[in-house]
């Protein structure tokens, strides 16, 4: 077992025991911080990767079913368990008279969302999807992709005027500049909301609320850092609502790989088993007091570079008192949202020259003097963007 600490650069190693050194860079290398890949938390999953490991014979889970007497027959018992006790071990949302409909990421979730919350009547025109600027930038491209009768992309919900149906995005903390978010569609129509709430884990945010909306969606990638799963899940009030969103999962994908459904519930299952033997483990076992920890060292070392550099100011964020932890803390989010201070026109461009390569504010609905930075990327990844921010100067 490769054991390592938090700001540890031990090698990735594989099972076929072949090592990769962690760090690459060069002065004439990019540091890449414009996508989440959310690996910041593997040397957690390093030090438990025996409690974690699943053997799946090849005979096992060959069926497109996973539960014909779940609403959700493709989710394996396994993992609808896993996920309401996660819910219940951490107390971010109420599962309790819900649906709980499990998608191929939630990115999968929130097409099968736009599809269900769509008027039926084909004489209808395509619903009105919003979200406030600045918003996920994946948001617009999803919803515009097939150029659907159904729904179309209209914007930042602040500016939204129509009194017309529409369907408003609300992520909370969100996805680019970790603010806590509410509705802000002023409209003489009554709206669709979908709580898109991929950050609200412990790690990244005070949990203040155990939350009870209609429509939420929470997804593995950024809860554990194991994207590459393809789970996410939402809990949805209405039955008829679930059904289209069941159904178109099933035409897309026909349900959800049912290894990915087994490995996933094992590692939630790790993760819960440390809050229950709180007593018999040390902190750095529990996952949620890990990765806490490891954010918010990376957003004080952030905030020492970014005060040095002089170029750029931050979101300021509140301290909450956190049901979780059962203590106040300020937030610690996914993303840094920069703003470049007077005479940088364009955030990207100048990131760029610096060999820092981010997503400029153009993409998520705002100014191109914004840029969005990841904050959970590799170990070596994030310390080298703390050196070349600090160097940053203004010309
Ligand atoms: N919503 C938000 C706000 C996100 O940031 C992301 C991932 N970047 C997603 C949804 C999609 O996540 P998934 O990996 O579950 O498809």
């Amino acid at each position: 077992m490769v054991v390592s600490t938090i700001n540890g650069t031990s090698p990735l190693s594989h099972s076929n025991g072949t090592t990769i050194p962690l760090s690459t860079f060069s002065c004439n290398s990019f540091v890449n911080v414009e996508k989440g890949d959310p690996v910041a938390f593997r040397p957690y999953w390093e030090k438990v990767r025996d409690e974690c490991t699943v053997e799946i014979k090849g005979d096992e889970w060959m069926s497109y079913l996973g539960d014909t007497n779940n609403l959700c027959w493709y989710m394996v018992p396994q993992m609808r368990d896993a996920i309401l006790r996660l819910h219940n071990v951490v107390g971010n949302a109420v599962t309790k008279d819900k649906f709980l409909v499990l998608g191929t990421g939630s990115s999968q979730l929130f097409q099968a969302l736009l599809y269900a919350l769509s008027p039926s009547e084909s004489s209808h025109r395509p619903i009105n999807v919003v979200a406030a600027a600045p918003y996920y930038s994946e948001y617009k491209d999803a919803t515009d992709i097939l150029q659907s009768r159904l729904f179309q992309w209209t914007g930042d919900a602040a500016l939204y005027d129509k009194d017309e149906p529409y369907i408003e995005v609300v992520t909370s903390p969100n996805n680019p500049d970790g603010t806590l978010r509410v509705p802000v569609v002023n409209s003489g129509v009554e709206g669709k909301i979908i709580y898109d709430l991929a950050y609200y884990w412990p790690q990244y945010t005070p949990i203040t609320d155990q939350l009870d909306h209609d429509v939420m969606v929470f997804t593995f990638s950024k809860c554990t850092g194991h994207a590459g799963s393809r789970i996410g899940w939402a809990f949805v009030k209405d039955i008829e609502v679930a059904k289209k969103m069941i159904r178109f999962v099933q035409l897309n994908s026909i349900g959800v790989s049912r290894e990915s459904q087994i490995r996933a519930a094992k590692m939630i299952g790790v993760i819960c088993d440390g809050y229950k033997n709180l007593k018999s483990i040390e902190s750095d076992h529990l996952f949620f007091d890990y990765s806490k920890r490891l954010m918010k060292e990376r957003w004080e070392k952030f905030k020492g570079a970014i005060e040095k550099s002089k170029v750029f100011t931050l979101t300021k964020y509140p301290t909450s008192y956190c049901h979780f932890n059962k203590d106040l803390f300020e937030q610690y989010p996914a993303f840094a949202w920069l703003k470049c201070l007077e005479g940088i026109k364009d955030g990207e461009s100048y990131l760029e020259k610096l060999k820092i390569r981010t997503r400029g504010g153009g993409r998520f609905g705002v100014d191109a003097k914004y840029v969005r930075v990841s904050m959970i990327g590799t170990e070596d990844e994030f310390i080298e963007l703390c050196t070349r921010l600090s160097n940053a100067k203004r010309e």
